[in-house]
């Protein structure tokens, strides 16, 4: 449609007409055929929409749909097709307020219309008959006040709140007229209060809650109230209302009344409330979230005279049984956790997943016993799922003081269990401070150990291995050692642990085998005999396929022959990752390393392993040698080790010798390498090197 203003167009308007514009106000001009609307006043106040796009079809839908009263839009519509002429419509001004507006039509012509609007907003109220029943003059007058005021009329136009007020003396409310637009029940009027109790427009499950809440307010107790009752809508269904109700006092404070809004959250609340429960509980097993958890937790330790212990439990080697099995038998694996673990409690206990494969449960207890208990009858349950075979470590914390975070409760329970992490025959421990001030240790440790690196505090020693016969030196290990400057000198077993828990071992491991490198190549350069160092090799390294390449790139580097760099790998991986295992092996040896199993004996060992393995040298642990060689069948057993290494092709070293007779023992066997205090320490490089010179 084109846009004109009144002097835009060429017809002339006569006097009768133009005096009744005057009164009127808004008058518009629409030339159907020709697409024109005009607005003859020039208040651009109605017609401030973008029509300029539509057909005059478009803009009578558009006006009809966006700027008249819904309930009056057939009236409307009979102004447009039965050519009635005046009419009382709600219209909306541009100010986007509903004014309740006389419609004048004026037909010029077979397709041209002259519409006149006067706002009745200030004569209608005045023929508003309210009735007078429970309410004084002046609560009407400040009702009326209100209805008529144009905040009031925005918000309860434009939002959908319902206003109202409630007459503490009269017991009795009045609504905003749309209400009626909101629930059942008749608002033309005021109620009493008790009638709207009994209609049944409130739940019955919330009134007496909303009966405290005002009984409340009338006693002074609340100030100002924000509150989710349920109320019966136009379909008959109960949904969810926010009611406000804030109180009106007099000078003395006694209330008058109390006013308030009435919204429809009914989406929102519902919403939430999943929201909630979603917050709450864990998908896939139906248990407690940690949220959820906690706010349980806080709940029960509200009781002071009960003992609780909260016990976790998570599966050893979790990510394994995904790969394995796949990821649909993992998570039934895990729902069949929580409903053993819920079978297996009492109905007061907590039950929880905290994250993938870790449980929580909270429990009253009397002793010890009981949790133990527990804990037996839990691992029968879990231990074996549909054929794969599980282990489940445990932490226990008991609760000493109610008072204590929550969360130490959690970090307690994990440290217990962290230390039962990766034993073979352990399944759970109580925390006890000790593993507090071993945690705190380690954080030191790993707060230190980067820089450590840096500075070089890492040092390389080496202990010596002898030639039993000739008591000659004929090779050493390295063995690390951290120099530092505030705790002094600190042994590997204080670290190496831990490193290789947290994977700084790949570093520092590789640290050691450069140093080693140097050595040789220095005693290369000095021109002495350089003796093979054997270096360790943790476990993570060794499940790395670069690492053939890794040990060429150092010997390239310095430009040694690989004879002088030995590799020492502990048995306990062949058990962790088989195939890896295997590969590594094959690749180093195939390189021209020489392998020594270390710690032989140490744990599940088996000779039998031997034949499918590539090692050159075995180790035979300290313990062993320790345990077996006091007693006649230790001795046998070590002999006959030693032969059928022998037999094989494999050559043995006997670790931790410390006295003659041992050394004397193994020579008898055919062990003609040993490592030990009885020979010497590891020492630091200049004493080697003495030791080595004076040897
Ligand atoms: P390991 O590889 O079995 O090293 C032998 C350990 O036995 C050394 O302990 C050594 O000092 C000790 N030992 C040697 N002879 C005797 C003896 O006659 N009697 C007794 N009681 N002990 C003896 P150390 O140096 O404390 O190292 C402990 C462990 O730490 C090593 O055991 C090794 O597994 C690890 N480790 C040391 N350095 C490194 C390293 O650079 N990298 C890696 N990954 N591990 C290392
Ligand atoms: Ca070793
Ligand atoms: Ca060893």
């Amino acid at each position: 449609m084109k846009k004109l203003k009144y002097h835009d167009l060429n017809f002339d308007v006569n006097t009768a007409v133009d005096e009744m514009f005057r009164s009127f106000d808004q008058v518009i001009y629409v030339d159907i055929n020709n697409d024109i609307v005009a607005d003859l006043k020039n208040s651009d106040t109605l017609l401030n929409f973008d029509y300029e796009s539509m057909n005059s079809d478009e803009f009578f839908r558009y006006v009809r749909n966006n700027l008249i009263f819904e309930s009056d839009r057939e009236v409307f519509d009979n102004v447009q097709i039965a050519g009635k002429l005046n009419a009382e419509l709600g219209v909306k001004w541009s100010d986007g307020i509903f004014r309740k507006c006389y419609c004048k039509t004026v037909r010029i012509s077979a397709n041209e219309f002259i519409y006149m609007l006067l706002d009745l907003t200030e004569y209608s109220n005045e023929c508003e008959n309210i009735k007078t029943k429970y309410l004084e003059v002046e609560n009407i007058q400040r009702m009326q006040y209100r209805k008529n005021s144009h905040k009031y009329r925005l918000i309860i136009e434009q939002t959908n709140i319902v206003l109202y007020e409630w007459y503490a003396e009269t017991n009795s409310v009045i609504f905003s007229d749309n209400a009626r637009r909101h629930f059942r029940g008749y608002y033309d009027s005021d109620f009493n209060l008790d009638e709207i109790f009994n209609s049944g427009v409130v739940y019955k499950e919330d009134i007496d809650f909303l009966k405290k809440c005002l009984d409340d307010i009338y006693k002074g107790i609340l100030k100002d109230k924000d509150i989710k009752v349920r109320l019966i809508n136009l379909d008959g269904k109960y949904i969810w209302y926010n009611i406000t109700i804030s109180p009106v006092l007099d000078e003395n404070g006694k209330l008058i009344m109390a006013v308030g809004t009435i919204l429809d959250v009914n989406k929102a609340t519902n919403y939430l409330i999943k929201l909630k429960y979603r917050a709450e509980i864990d998908d896939l097993t139906r248990l407690s979230n940690p949220y959820k958890f906690t706010e349980d937790m806080n709940r029960l330790m509200k009781n002071d005279n009960k003992n609780y212990a909260m016990i976790v439990l998570d599966i050893e080697k979790f990510k394994a049984i995904n790969e394995i099995y796949g990821i649909e038998f993992a998570d039934n694996l895990l729902r069949y956790i929580a409903h053993t673990l819920k079978s297996l409690v009492r109905r007061e206990d907590l039950t929880g997943r905290f994250s993938g494969d870790c449980f929580g449960i909270f429990v009253e207890y009397n002793s010890d016993e009981q949790i133990v208990s527990l804990i037996e009858r839990i691992c029968k349950c879990v231990s074996f799922y549909k054929g794969a075979a599980l282990t489940v470590v445990f932490g226990v914390y008991r609760v000493l003081d109610n008072k204590i975070p929550r969360r130490k409760i959690l970090d307690y329970a994990n440290m217990a269990k962290s230390t039962v992490k990766g034993k073979n025959l352990k399944r759970f421990a109580f925390y006890e401070d000790s593993m507090l001030l071993k945690m705190l240790e380690e954080q030191h440790i790993e707060n230190d150990m980067d820089q450590a690196l840096y500075n070089g505090q890492f040092t390389m020693f080496l202990q010596p291995r002898y030639d039993i016969q000739t008591s000659e030196i004929i090779g050493a290990e390295a063995l690390v050692r951290w120099l530092h400057p505030d705790r002094g000198i600190m042994m590997p077993n204080k670290f190496i642990g831990l490193f290789e828990k947290n994977g700084f071992v790949v570093k520092l491991d590789r640290y050691m085998w450069e140093q080693a490198c140097i050595q040789i190549r220095k005693w290369m350069d000095d021109g002495l005999r350089p003796v093979p160092i054997s270096v360790n090799v943790s476990r993570i390294n060794v499940e790395n396929p670069q690492l053939t390449e890794i040990f060429d790139g150092l010997v390239e580097k310095y430009q040694i022959d690989k004879k002088y760099l030995e590799l020492e790998i502990t048995e306990t991986v062949y058990y962790d990752n088989q195939d890896v295992f295997l590969d590594t092996l094959e690749k180093l040896k195939n390189s021209g390393y020489t392998l020594l199993m270390d710690d032989f004996g140490s744990g599940f060992s088996s000779l039998n392993m031997l034949k499918n393995t590539p090692f050159d040298i075995l180790k035979i642990d300290r313990n062993f040698l320790d345990e077996t060689i006091i007693t006649d069948k230790g001795k046998k057993i070590i002999d006959h080790t030693i032969k059928l290494s022998n037999d094989i092709g494999i050559e043995i070293v006997a670790e931790g010798v410390e006295t003659k007779e041992q050394a004397e023992y193994l020579l008898q066997c055919g062990c003609n390498t040993a490592q030990g205090y009885y020979y010497s320490k590891p020492v630091s490089l200049d004493e080697f090197e003495r030791l080595f010179n004076t040897g």
